[in-house]
């Protein structure tokens, strides 16, 4: 429930809406799972909620920390799928990358979870319980509860296609009686689902970035299957219009992975300028993250680097994402590793 939907809760219980307040704190700010450990909820009330409801989180299934202080949490959920979330500590900020969907059904090439075919949606609970469970183990590890400072939709599934859990479990990440993280440091990715990105743009304020990957439609067709529902020119259309909603100083982010001989030419470089004239971004350059039977390559560095000065001397602020977490299958597009094939999905996350 987000404060709205749990001030309702109470007030149809004869109780003060400030309750939901006090709630919302005890829950995603210190972690409390027992309504008895809340203190200054009275006893009465504690019962009471004890019967109408309960706090549950998902089983950590596995626990992996990489060499370079990525974390890989992949977690059970009660219907025995697994999802997966990933912590990425930095000297100035902290970036828990969570998932919105169990597998996903864009089927984009290039990518690990396409293999495992979609499952379904998550509840805003299991959205929840991903910062909520990671803030938790963070915190009893003696790390601050303040550690998880940026939030990205980028784990696995397609955000836009849960929109209503997505769009709800955004209010909680941005209550300050909940996680108070702010809006420009939640990024939602989608691979360009137009409709729910004009519904976004008057919902929530937050980041958009946008998995493009390709610089014209018979690429993009391939790469990320979505495209010939919703074409680049659409697409790009989408991006004004979402950016008309936003603050002046506002950038979208455009994602574009690193795929040699595919779509990493100057050529491609300079398409890519032109496609984004008059649009303000921030271009994401990410190292393809091979993974077995993909059939794509990375980029060489030479050419990834060369791609960037080209999009820089346009004036475009472009960025090499660094691989992290690459050890434990926590890179991009990495989160199903140990995956084997499509029917054996209840398997895949046993590890040695
Ligand atoms: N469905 C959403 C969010 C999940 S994917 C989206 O498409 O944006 C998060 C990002 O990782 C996307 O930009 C996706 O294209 C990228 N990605 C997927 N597989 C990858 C791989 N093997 N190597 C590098 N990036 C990958």
């Amino acid at each position: 429930m987000n404060r709205q939907e749990m001030e309702a809760f109470f007030v149809s219980l004869g109780e003060k809406p400030f309750r939901a307040s006090q709630i919302l704190k005890w829950l995603h700010q210190q972690h409390v799972a027992d309504f008895a450990q809340m203190t200054n909820v009275s006893k009465p009330m504690q019962q009471r909620l004890a019967e109408l409801a309960c706090i549950e989180a998902p089983e950590v299934a596995v626990d992996q920390l990489s060499i370079d202080g990525t974390r890989k949490w992949a977690l059970r959920l009660h219907d025995g799928n697994v999802i997966e979330t990933v912590f990425i500590p930095e000297d100035d900020r902290g970036t828990l990358c969570i998932s919105s969907q169990v597998g996903c059904a864009l089927d984009c090439s290039f990518c690990s979870t396409a293999r495992q075919g979609f499952s379904r949606n998550l509840t805003v609970d299991e959205i929840l319980a991903q910062i909520w469970l990671a803030g938790k183990l963070l915190k009893e590890e003696g790390k601050s509860g303040r550690n998880i400072t940026n939030l990205v939709l980028m784990g696995m599934g397609e955000p836009m296609l849960n929109y209503e859990n997505v769009v709800r479990a955004i209010d909680i990440f941005l209550d300050d009686f909940a996680y108070g993280l702010s809006k420009r440091r939640v990024t939602v990715s989608t691979a360009g689902v137009i409709p729910a990105m004009d519904r976004l743009a008057d919902r929530h304020d937050v980041q958009l970035a946008i998995s493009l990957h390709a610089v014209n439609d018979e690429l993009r067709n391939e790469l990320v299957p979505l495209n010939k529902k919703y074409p680049l020119k659409d697409l790009l259309a989408a991006c004004h219009r979402f950016m008309e909603k936003q603050p002046a100083r506002a950038r979208i982010t455009i994602e574009y992975v690193m795929l040699d001989g595919v779509n990493d030419s100057l050529k491609d470089a300079q398409a890519l300028i032109k496609l984004l004239s008059g649009l303000s971004v921030m271009v994401n350059l990410i190292p393809f993250n091979p993974f077995p039977g993909s059939g794509y390559k990375t980029s060489s560095a030479e050419a990834v680097k060369r791609f960037q000065t080209k999009l820089h001397d346009a004036g475009i602020t472009t960025v090499i994402r660094k691989k992290r977490g690459d050890d434990i299958d926590a890179a991009c597009g990495q989160l199903v590793g140990k995956v084997a094939d499509r029917s054996r999905r209840t398997e895949k996350f046993i590890t040695p």
